[in-house]
């Protein structure tokens, strides 16, 4: 199992309340986006592009607690931007932990070694580093010769320390399947304790917009690469998301399950599409209209989505609505390997993953070189 059972717990438990509760929409994790600048300027994200007087904000860490304490949500996924350039990142997560928050710093951990320091090793702490692949993979994703090898070290002195590591990875069109199974291979050699995984969101910002996956092939290569699994892969995420993206299951997206606040307010619907902010997260609830939003509406721009934000709190809604949904988790978590003949022999097609064809561009970043960035 990829997830500590006092998680699986607290996150079991607080579903449950809500559903005696009553509650249709509740909050699964905050997403909080504390800064939008990075230092790594991806192909693929549409998180960056905005000028540098937006760049330069950051929340405080008593908008972030506010923002905490609104929501409610047992576990708060940290992304951005990246987190480790905020200059009070250490405050925040210490704030939260004191919360008792389940608290995913993610991370691309080029700062990751030289800032470790400032966190303390807590239960309710995990730095997600963003990994895309192996190293020249994901050096090619992310547009940083040498960021594969620098996040690395980075896992390295995180558990070193006893911290909780785990990856989070993002497939585009041309992920080379088998590639992807020797990464799992690596990172469960590494020691950390779980992966995540997920397919890319067609941001309309995004640099590169030749390699977003619709839905076809994104459930072809995520049944490819997860099924025939090895005994010691182990996920930290829902096992029912999962089986969506292997086009097992079939979800509708929950996006108030994972909602998002940031330097502008909570984004309306979700972490991926930016259709207007409100002040609360009672607004964000009450005012979004809903039925305009998921793959069954009709809206084009989530046509093709199938990302974590949007249905891994549909996954974990299913877990705790019936029986079923129950015994399928507890099957999938215990004894699934997902024997599929016919994926072993989309193990076998010819791929030309991207980078064997296209040369590594090396993307401007929008903040400074990484030498100028340290504190
Ligand atoms: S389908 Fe995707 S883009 Fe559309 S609301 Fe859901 S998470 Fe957002």
């Amino acid at each position: 199992m990829g997830v500590p059972v006092s998680q699986m717990w607290t996150v079991a438990t607080y579903v449950v309340k809500q559903k005696l509760k009553g509650r249709q929409r509740y909050p699964l994790v905050l997403m909080l986006e504390p800064l939008l600048r990075c230092n790594l300027a991806c192909a693929g994200c549409g998180k960056i592009q905005y000028p540098a007087h937006v760049l330069k904000k950051n929340l405080s860490p008593e908008e972030c607690f506010r923002a905490v304490e609104e929501c409610g949500a047992p576990m708060v996924s940290i992304p951005g931007g990246e987190p480790l350039l905020h200059p009070q990142i250490g405050e925040i997560v210490a704030g939260l932990v004191g919360r008792r928050k389940y608290v995913y710093l993610c991370t691309n951990a080029l700062l990751l070694k030289e800032k470790v320091g400032l966190f303390q090793p807590s239960k309710y702490l995990t730095f997600s580093v963003h990994l895309d692949g192996q190293r020249e993979h994901h050096d090619f994703s992310v547009c940083r010769e040498g960021g594969f090898d620098l996040a690395m070290a980075g896992i390295r002195e995180a558990l070193r320390r006893g911290f909780r590591v785990t990856t989070n990875t993002t497939l585009f069109d041309g992920a080379d399947p088998n590639s992807v199974r020797a990464f799992f291979d690596e990172m469960m050699e590494l020691g950390i304790e779980g992966m995540m995984l997920s397919p890319g969101y067609s941001y309309e910002k995004a640099p590169d917009q030749q390699r977003f996956l619709g839905r076809a092939r994104t459930r072809r290569l995520f049944r490819a690469i997860l099924s025939n699994r090895k005994p010691d892969w182990r996920f930290n995420q829902s096992p029912l998301f999962l089986e969506f993206l292997m086009g097992r299951r079939n979800y509708a997206c929950t996006p108030w399950g994972m909602p998002t606040y940031n330097i502008f307010g909570w984004q309306k619907p979700c972490y991926l599409l930016q259709d207007g902010y409100v002040d609360t997260f009672a607004e964000l609830i009450d005012t979004t209209k809903w039925q305009d939003y998921g793959t069954e509406s009709g809206n084009p721009k989530c046509a093709n989505c199938m990302v974590h934000s949007g249905y891994e709190a549909s996954a974990v809604n299913d877990t705790f609505s019936s029986l079923g949904g129950l015994f399928a988790t507890v099957r999938a978590i215990f004894s699934r390997r997902y024997e599929d003949a016919g994926a072993r022999e989309l193990l076998r097609e010819p791929v030309r993953p991207v980078h064997a064809v296209v040369p590594l561009t090396q993307l401007e970043s929008s903040v400074k070189p990484l030498e100028e960035t340290r504190v």
